[in-house]
């Protein structure tokens, strides 16, 4: 076993996966630095003075690595609820299940027709020549489908110009079936909601989703340090400056800041790595809360708003998830609604504006009524920097400059945007680019995730 100094940057699950796996492979020379005061980075969860716990973004736990599982086992034990996911898509007055695509008979007639003979049409040209996400809708589902839902749901959550993302990253994200169930469907008036992997979902019992990594970073107290911001790397010296002035060496960093942003510490700069990071593309979230004093009994997980009048992209039935995300767990009393919007870079938001916006959204959609209002005792709202690192068709090719470099100074960048990859951005994705970093470092195995395709 090598004994290099390694140090993590970043108290997400990507580092808290490091962390746990160095901490298990009985590694001890390693220490974690954090920027802000408390762990779980994205996948943190936050207290509201009124007693609504609020996560960042409607976050739940699947996960395609036992490795994963078991952690999850370990950290919460029997805490934790399970949920079969229960989504829709509300648009034109009407709910339809997710995915929308498979479960067309819940539209009005003539859109019923027109989303069947933009598929029909889509299946018999059989055109797989697209380059683009906005051309691989067209060419997979037909105009119909893509102009109802596809079209106005992404830009929603992309807040960028569909023909400039690639489809690299699609696999899992969106369901593809063929002409022949899409038309069964309608036709035998069958529901088809099953589809994809988080279709079965966990959620903690206590404390939101970042009471997962809130536990894992007890098991190392000494090793965390939170408040430390990492503000330069030395890479010829292997020595790190954080912003309160402080300092520390290393031979090997694990870093899960955004890769964009650490192409910016190096010192000294790199000219050609900066411009690079110019080409990655994000967009921040705002994170709107609504708890209120009512009671609401529904088996739905989430709607998803493809209408371009409600701001938000998704409201959760947060209050479903755990009934200790209200007040004294009490949901016969208390509930709560937590919507997510994507906040393209640099745009100022309204937030009173917005949140009045989104109540009418989902008065409107029927969620709520009128009088619920006067029921509202916490407006929250939250700002999170940083939220989809976005497919854009130059990505890879930043990449391909980023990350070499940046390898051969001894830094590993992991994570949802220290990796940049959306389709590897998930927690269980994220705590397995750490775990896999720290085996690749102490023991020389091969990282999976990172490398797939
Ligand atoms: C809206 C939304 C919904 C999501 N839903 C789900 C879901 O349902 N299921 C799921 O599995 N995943 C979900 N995710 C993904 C999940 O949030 C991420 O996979 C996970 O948080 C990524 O972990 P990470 O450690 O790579 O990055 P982060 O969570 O971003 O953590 C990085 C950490 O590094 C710290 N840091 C950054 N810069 C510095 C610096 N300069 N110095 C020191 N520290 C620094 C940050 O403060 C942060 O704590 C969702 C994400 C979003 C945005």
């Amino acid at each position: 076993m090598v004994n290099k100094k390694i140090v993590i940057i970043g108290g997400g699950p990507t580092g808290l996966g490091a962390a746990y796996r160095l901490h298990e492979l009985g590694y001890d020379n390693w220490i974690l630095y954090e920027k802000s005061d408390d762990v779980g980075g994205h996948s943190t969860s936050h207290l509201d003075p009124q007693g609504f716990v609020w996560d960042e973004g409607g976050h739940v736990i699947f996960s395609h690595y036992p490795y994963f599982d078991k952690l999850i086992d370990d950290m919460l034990g029997k805490e934790v609820h399970e949920r079969i996911r229960e989504s829709w898509v509300y648009l034109n007055d009407v709910c339809v299940p997710y995915p929308f695509q498979n479960n067309l008979r819940y539209l009005p007639k003539a859109l019923q027709v027109s989303c069947l003979m933009g598929a029909a049409k889509a299946a018999a040209s059989r055109n797989s020549d697209a380059t683009n996400f906005r051309d691989w809708t067209l060419n997979t589902f037909g105009e119909g489908i893509a102009e109802t839902f596809m079209f106005p749901y992404n830009s929603k959550v992309w807040t960028t110009p569909l023909e400039r993302m690639s489809k690299g990253w699609i696999a899992e994200r969106v369901s593809v079936v063929d002409f022949k169930r899409l038309l069964e469907n309608v036709l035998y008036e069958k529901d088809d909601v099953a589809w994809g992997p988080n279709n079965k979902f966990r959620f903690p019992l206590h404390g939101g989703t970042g009471e997962i990594y809130r536990r894992m970073a007890r098991k190392f107290p000494d090793k965390v340090r939170t408040g430390k911001q990492l503000a330069e790397i030395d890479t010829a010296q292997r020595k790190i400056s954080f912003t309160d002035g402080t300092g520390d060496s290393y031979d090997t960093l694990i870093s899960t800041a955004p890769i964009d942003l650490v192409a910016g510490m190096l010192k000294p700069a790199n000219a050609k790595l900066k411009e690079s990071a110019t080409l990655l593309e994000h967009n921040d979230l705002l994170v709107l809360g609504i708890g209120l004093k009512k009671k609401i009994d529904t088996g739905k997980c989430w709607v998803y708003f493809a209408d371009p009048e409600m701001p938000c992209y998704r409201a959760t039935f947060f209050s479903h998830y755990s009934p200790n995300n209200v007040p004294k767990g009490d949901t016969e009393q208390y509930s709560s609604l937590m919507c997510e919007m994507s906040v393209p870079l640099g745009q100022k938001v309204d937030i009173e504006r917005t949140y009045e916006q989104m109540l009418a959204g989902l008065i409107r959609s029927k969620i709520l009524e009128e009088s619920d209002r006067a029921r509202i005792i916490s407006r929250y709202h939250r700002l999170v920097r940083y939220s989809y690192p976005i497919p854009t068709i130059d990505r890879d090719r930043a990449l391909a400059i980023l990350q070499p470099a940046l390898m051969e100074q001894g830094i590993y960048s992991r994570g949802r945007f220290g990796a940049w990859r959306y389709e590897i951005g998930n927690m269980d994705h994220s705590v397995m680019m750490g775990v896999e970093a720290a085996d690749h470092i102490v023991k020389g195995q091969k990282e999976l995730v990172f490398h797939s395709s």
